[in-house]
């Protein structure tokens, strides 16, 4: 049933979804009209804190608690890439900051990233990158632990982390939202395959998300890096095409659950017609302020 929702046609309604083996009931409200991904971000957003309370859930059952704590901002030193709609809406939000705020964060931007280009950071991961779509080994799979430890130990904090916390809480990109931990939080500062258990979830999001909004714009991996997403925003311009909302859904959907053929439900044609807004619940994310 389509219903107004703040003077925008929205379609709310139920869904049934199974993601990585994991069954989920759903209640969502999408746009009806045709919009740009980044309109349908609050919708993913609320279904990653789902899937994150859910394997929080599994976790505490299985006997491991998280880990991760209120003010610790351990893993926001870590090189992140995020999805180029995610990237836009970022570099739109700072921009609609106060003006003070807003110069103090763009200077950190700036220093962050000058950082990494004068380590030649950037142009290695890329290049490792390229070698891996090759073909992947140990021992490329080790130079790259080696190249995402030499970012970490730099203590480069992601310019919203403020006194340890997210200073964007409620706008942090997708993949902030699936990053916890059910190992010690200090080993975060030092991250090692080895010393790191992260909360496994049925299905990433961040992914789906970011393999759906990709266009041309984006030439090398590392321009997605979160501490580069400003220049990123200032040297391209959106190139995403207006769908409706229900097709991002169906979209999104197969990539994140690996179907082949269009639909959103897991049995028979999705039912986005009710009532209610969505009801994800929220989950503790890094750097929960
Ligand atoms: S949680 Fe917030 S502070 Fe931490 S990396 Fe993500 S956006 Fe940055």
């Amino acid at each position: 049933m389509a219903e107004v929702i703040e003077n925008e046609e929205m379609l709310a309604g139920d869904l049934r979804l199974n993601i990585g083996g994991e069954h989920f009931e759903l209640n969502m409200t999408i746009p009806a009209a045709a919009v740009k991904p980044r309109r349908m971000l609050p919708v993913f957003q609320s279904l990653t804190n789902t899937i994150v309370a859910r394997a929080i859930d599994r976790s505490a059952a299985d006997g491991k608690a998280i880990s991760c704590k209120v003010a610790c901002g351990a893993c926001c030193r870590q090189p992140l890439l995020i999805s180029e709609a995610e990237a836009f809406a970022l570099a739109d939000l700072i921009e609609n900051m106060p003006v003070e705020r807003r110069s103090v964060i763009k200077q950190r931007f700036r220093d962050g990233r000058q950082h990494f280009a004068d380590l030649d950071w950037f142009d290695r991961f890329d290049e490792m990158s390229a070698e891996a779509a090759k073909g992947k080994s140990d021992e490329l799979g080790r130079k790259f632990v080696a190249l995402l430890s030499e970012y970490i130990a730099q203590g480069v904090a992601c310019p919203f982390l403020e006194n340890e916390s997210c200073s964007i809480y409620e706008d942090r990109p997708l993949i902030c939202r699936e990053y916890l931990v059910t190992s010690p939080a200090e080993n975060c500062v030092a991250p090692r395959p080895d010393n790191i258990e992260k909360l496994p979830l049925s299905g990433s999001p961040s992914r789906a998300f970011g393999a759906l909004v990709r266009t041309e714009n984006v030439k090398t991996p590392s321009e997605l890096l979160l501490i580069r997403i400003l220049e990123f925003a200032e040297t391209h311009s959106e190139r995403f095409e207006s769908r409706v909302g229900p097709a991002w859904a169906d979209d999104f959907f197969r990539k994140l659950t690996g179907r082949e053929e269009p639909g959103l439900a897991e049995d028979g044609p999705s039912d986005i017609a009710g009532d209610g807004p969505n009801s994800g619940g929220d989950a503790k994310g890094p750097a929960n302020g």
